[in-house]
């Protein structure tokens, strides 16, 4: 009997075109003897499309947007399969940022009470929020850069106070992020105040709540984690931006950036790595698998950046990629995950 696996892309977030290339990708790579495909699309409004029985692979994403489709109100996932089925054997959740890879997805899967790859409720939601995830990560003793936090309506009342701030905690340069995204959105590097001040209007356009580091200098070097209570490593993989930082574009748009894997670091510094990428992953209580960025400075400070509960994911993604260096190719670690989702179930039962 083939796997009854439902894939959720798309999505309400400001990542849903990267959620789409990776629903291609696992597409693509999903064995179709041993999986029957259920898509589901979700549009930028946040309706949930039914799309047709995928035999097998897609030539452009184009094919997976199913505007004219049946919508389904998320809630029918359990039983919008036929009345004999028992229902999907395994939820792929291809989501990136807010309403997908921030726990709210992973909460309604709860409640159907249906298997589903990757991250949980509190480590999707933790995992999300910047500034929750410095916390936790502060409270587990990993090194991190200065930061400090702030609400939209308190930047309103008083922008000085808080540019002031900014300037006494972490002073420039200094990158201010929106507190819940990914892929780079809306986040600034800023030198002065003038950019300091465009920078927030810039990152309170997306969240309500914005996050301000310390910017350093350093290497950038993440690391894949696969399991559940007892997670290993990948290899490091070194990114090697060509523009100021590894912004939206150089992610997805010109495809310049350079990915060096295995990352050329010592064996100490790698086992540094490895072990706070462990300690991450157990902090936030993750399940499946994360990726954990890191900046590794100079002297080989190794400051925790953040992870990422659900990484792009497309074969040229860095998570991927890590794997693939390391001895699992791209559909055997999609098989993997399934399995871990399958036993994350059955231990809950
Ligand atoms: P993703 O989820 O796609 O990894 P993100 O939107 O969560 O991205 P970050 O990874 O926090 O954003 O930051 C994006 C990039 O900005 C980093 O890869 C790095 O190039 C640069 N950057 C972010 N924070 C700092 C910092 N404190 N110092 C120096 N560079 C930084
Ligand atoms: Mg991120
Ligand atoms: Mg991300
Ligand atoms: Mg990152």
């Amino acid at each position: 009997m083939k796997k009854k696996i439902c894939l959720l892309y798309g999505g309400k977030s400001a990542e849903h075109q990267v959620s789409l290339q990776t629903a291609k990708a696992v597409i693509q790579a999903l064995d179709h003897e041993k999986y029957e495909v259920h898509p589901i699309f979700i549009t930028t409004e946040g309706a949930w499309v039914k799309g047709p029985l995928l035999n097998g692979p897609v030539e452009d994403v184009k094919q997976l947007e199913f505007h004219s489709g049946e919508t389904v109100a998320p809630t029918a996932l359990s039983t919008s399969l036929s009345e004999a089925d028992s229902g999907y054997d395994v939820v792929f959740p291809l989501l990136h940022g807010p309403n997908g890879e921030d726990g709210t997805v992973q909460g309604l899967l709860e409640l159907l009470n249906l298997p589903y790859v990757g991250n949980g409720v509190l480590a999707s939601a933790a995992g999300m929020d910047k500034v929750i995830m410095k916390n936790i990560f502060a409270q587990a003793g990993l090194e991190q850069v200065k930061y400090v936090s702030f609400i939209r309506s308190a930047w309103q009342d008083a922008p000085e106070k808080c540019y002031e701030e900014v300037e006494t905690v972490t002073g420039y340069p200094c990158f201010v992020k929106p507190a819940n995204l990914g892929s780079s959105v809306g986040i600034s590097k800023c030198t002065n105040r003038a950019e300091l001040e465009a920078a927030f209007a810039e990152a309170f356009n997306f969240d309500r709540k914005i996050i301000v580091e310390e910017g350093v200098i350093a290497r950038e070097i993440e690391i894949g984690v696969l399991g559940n209570d007892d997670p290993k490593c990948s290899v490091a993989g070194e990114i090697v931006p060509k523009t100021d930082f590894y912004d939206y574009k150089a992610k997805y748009q010109d495809g310049d950036t350079a990915l060096v894997i295995p990352a050329e670091v010592s064996q100490t510094v790698y086992e540094k790595l490895s072990a706070a990428a462990i300690t991450a992953f157990k902090a936030l209580d993750c399940a499946g698998l994360v990726r954990a960025d890191f900046f590794v400075t100079k002297e080989e400070r190794i400051i925790i950046n953040e992870v990422n509960t659900m990484p792009g994911f497309t074969p040229f993604s860095m998570f991927p990629l890590l794997w693939k260096h390391s001895g699992l190719e791209y559909p055997q670690l999609i098989e993997k995950l399934v399995e871990l989702a399958i036993e994350k179930h059955k231990e809950k039962q």
